[in-house]
């Protein structure tokens, strides 16, 4: 029985590095049959906020990566409390667990009191490093008498609590990169319980992992030096009977680079989650195109549904090398995307982004049967969903938006004649004749009798419409417009 967990800190936004985590271990679970456990990693009440808890479980419903055990349900409409028998499933909640779990570790001599205090660690340190030998901590308090400890006490001298770790090589096959060996004088003895008694996340996350039964990890390279560390704390967990006693598998899912070839950073502005949904994403594109940082579905299949991912998802199959992030091609896989929606679904999500405060005409402008019209024409053009907005603007706003440079890109000299014998042509077209095919005859030929092609008659037109220079095709726009309409702007243009 697969159980995975994604585990995120809630601190600041979330980001695409996080949501390919998320995605990997969803299709993980799903591919498997499993289950995805959702915990929140909240123990460090400075950096934590209840803002970005929220944001979480918004995002993840979102996207639609549904989660089976967590601190409340997937479903927002379930309302209530913890989802199933793990719980409590925020680490804030589970304090009484991680205090008994460090005592006993003591007790049985895992773990133990630390009065090094930070100067003294830092002088060792250098001492160490200068001498060229591995600067980690030296084991001075992992056996203290008593009497020393009680010294220490009337010193005044606080103390945290060290985990011990055993004095053997820790070999573990790595999901994704084989077999990884880490010799005891790399991986030595380390803080799980602060002075102030609060619990770190070195014990936090594998005591929670082991009552909960998780039975994979999969998590970013950032986190692969903390594993040898891990793997020894939960076989001291074992022996002291907290959770199953099996020790999980992991899998280290590779970097992902941005600009420069620069680990892409929570700060960089193309990793905030925030952006591509408001930037009118599909979940399905989205996570498409995550799906491809680290794996493939085959070669020469870029674009899949999530289906197709959680049928064909190996962990295996994950690539060890950094994966650079794309946001160009991360773009186009979206617009396929959106291309393959069924009409009713793809003007249903065009939705937000024609009301306010996207949309800059007034709501009772709005006009669905309009927009439904060029809705066919707008969905094999867009890269994104918030795109709507301006190529339909012209039909809702009292006057075309205006923009300065496609005005004089368009009306360049000679652009007042073409425009008005557009204009009398036009007008000579009767209201049943007001509709895409005679539009364009009558274009082309009042281009003609300026010596000019379609393309470049049409130019100045379409600006004093719509006020762009480009933008969905101009006759069908205007046949949605209609001839009264039509006709002013033009004659606006030309006053
Ligand atoms: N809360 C940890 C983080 O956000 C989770 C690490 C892990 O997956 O083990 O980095």
């Amino acid at each position: 029985n697969v159980r995975v967990r994604f585990c995120p800190s809630p601190t600041g936004n979330p980001h695409v590095g996080l949501v390919r985590t998320a995605l990997f271990n969803w299709a993980f679970a799903r591919h498997h049959g499993g289950t995805l456990v959702f915990r929140v990693e909240d123990t460090d009440a400075a950096r934590d906020s209840e803002e970005s808890y929220e944001q979480l479980l918004d995002s993840l419903r979102w996207l639609g990566l549904d989660w089976d055990e967590g601190p409340t349900a997937f479903d927002a409409a379930a309302g209530g409390g913890a989802v199933g028998p793990y719980g409590p499933y925020r680490q804030s909640q589970r304090m009484e667990i991680y205090q008994d779990v460090a005592e006993r570790l003591q007790a049985a001599g895992h773990a133990y009191r630390c009065f090094c205090t930070a100067e003294e660690l830092e002088t060792r340190r250098e001492a160490a490093r200068k001498a060229g030998k591995a600067s980690g901590y030296d084991g001075k308090c992992r056996d203290l008498s008593t009497e020393q400890i009680a010294a220490y006490e009337a010193e005044g001298r606080t103390s945290i609590v060290r985990f011990r770790m055993p004095d053997e090589t820790i070999t573990f096959t790595d999901l994704v990169r084989g077999e990884l060996s880490f010799a005891p004088e790399n991986v030595t003895d380390y803080g799980i319980v602060r002075a102030n008694g609060a619990p770190l996340y070195t014990l936090v996350n594998p005591v929670d992992d082991a009552l909960m039964e998780i039975t994979h990890v999969l998590r970013g390279e950032d986190l692969l030096s903390s594993t040898p560390r891990q793997i020894a704390l939960y076989r001291a967990l074992a022996l002291i009977g907290v959770g199953s006693g099996a020790t999980p598998a992991f899998g280290h899912l590779p970097y992902v680079m941005g600009e420069g070839n620069k680990k892409l950073s929570k700060r960089d502005p193309e990793s905030s989650l925030n952006l591509y949904r408001e930037r009118g994403f599909l979940p399905a594109g989205l996570l498409n195109y995550l799906s491809l940082l680290g794996w493939s579905l085959a070669e020469d299949r870029d674009i899949f549904s999530m289906d197709e991912l959680v049928a064909a998802f190996e962990i295996g199959d994950v690539n060890a090398n950094p994966a650079r992030f794309d946001l160009k091609k991360c773009e186009a896989i979206n617009a396929t995307h959106l291309r393959e929606l069924p009409l009713p679904d793809f003007t249903a999500a065009c939705a937000p982004w024609l009301r306010p405060p996207y949309a800059p005409w007034k709501p009772e402008a709005f006009d669905q049967a309009a927009f439904e019209e060029l809705a066919p024409l707008a969905q094999t053009r867009l890269t994104v969903l918030s795109d709507i907005t301006q190529n339909v603007d012209f039909l809702f706003l009292e006057e075309p938006a205006e923009d300065e440079k496609s005005w004089q890109k368009a009306m360049k000299p000679g652009a007042a004649d073409v425009l008005r014998s557009i204009h009398s042509r036009l007008a000579a077209l009767g209201e049943a004749d007001w509709s895409a095919e005679p539009l364009k005859e009558a274009v082309l030929a009042a281009g003609e009798a300026h010596g000019l092609k379609l393309g470049k008659a049409q130019a100045p037109l379409r600006v004093a419409v719509t006020g762009r220079t480009v933008g969905l095709p101009l006759f069908e726009s205007l046949e949605v417009l209609g001839r009264e309409r039509t006709l002013l702007r033009v004659d606006a243009a030309l006053a």
